[in-house]
């Protein structure tokens, strides 16, 4: 129910429903016009002058009015849509007689009371109309904004996933080359001890200055004795 509720109002508040009812007034105004144009042309022209005339004049100035109701943004000022608004009032106001002072006051009030009617209704749809076109121009706007920035976001997600991969492949390099260095270490010592006297500690350039010096070193307890095979390789 609500659901049915929201789309009525929708199209009630669409710019298609404002067209359509500027239309409408548009369609009332070229009858009006005719009728008002008719009366003046025919006392110049032939009757079928006349009605030619008064037919294609007020189509071109209701679809004047039209126009410009439609492309008001377009002027800098609020003047023309205020001339036209009173200009239709007018038309009404001398097709129906509003003049006519030998009237009742009753029928010159409902007469009065049409022209201002659509004088106002003129006037209302240029406001209605440019204020809804700037609406529909801004939720476009923004669509196209939230489309923009949906892909920015997209891209910047790609970026993030590549970035995280590379950190991940550098953090296994570098735990592979702190095995590498810890291999490394483990391979020097194991090197060193081989060239390091167990007494003094002193480190030799090669094995066999090693045993020469183990020999004679003074913390050996058996200094001076002829080191064993198996010994010397230790
Ligand atoms: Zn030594």
């Amino acid at each position: 129910m609500n659901k049915i509720v929201t789309q009525i109002a929708d199209v009630i508040t669409s710019l298609g429903t404002v067209i359509f009812v500027l239309l409408m007034t548009v369609i009332a105004m070229i009858f009006v016009g005719h009728g008002l144009y008719y009366q003046v042309f025919i006392k110049v022209m032939s009757p079928w002058q006349s009605e030619i005339a008064s037919w294609v004049l007020s189509f071109g100035v209701e679809t004047t009015v039209l126009v410009i109701t439609c492309n008001v943004k377009y002027f800098g000022s609020r003047q023309l849509p205020v001339f036209f608004a009173l200009c239709s009032g007018f038309i009404v106001l001398f097709f129906i007689n509003a003049f006519d002072l030998s009237q009742p006051g009753l029928d010159i009030a409902v007469r009065w009371f049409m022209g201002l009617l659509v004088s106002g209704v003129n006037y209302v749809y240029s406001e209605l109309f440019v204020k809804k076109f700037n609406d529909m121009q801004f939720t476009t706007n923004l669509l196209s904004e939230i489309e923009m920035l949906k892909q920015q976001n997209s891209e910047y997600n790609r970026e993030r996933s590549s970035t995280e991969a590379e950190l991940t492949k550098a953090k296994q390099d570098v735990e592979r080359l702190v095995d590498y260095v810890a291999e490394l270490e483990a391979f020097k010592k194991k090197e060193m001890d081989k060239v390091t006297c167990k007494f003094c500690k002193t480190v030799f350039p090669t094995v066999f200055h090693l045993n020469s010096h183990m020999r004679n070193c003074d913390l050996n307890p058996r200094k001076g004795e002829k080191l064993s095979v198996f010994e010397a390789v230790a």
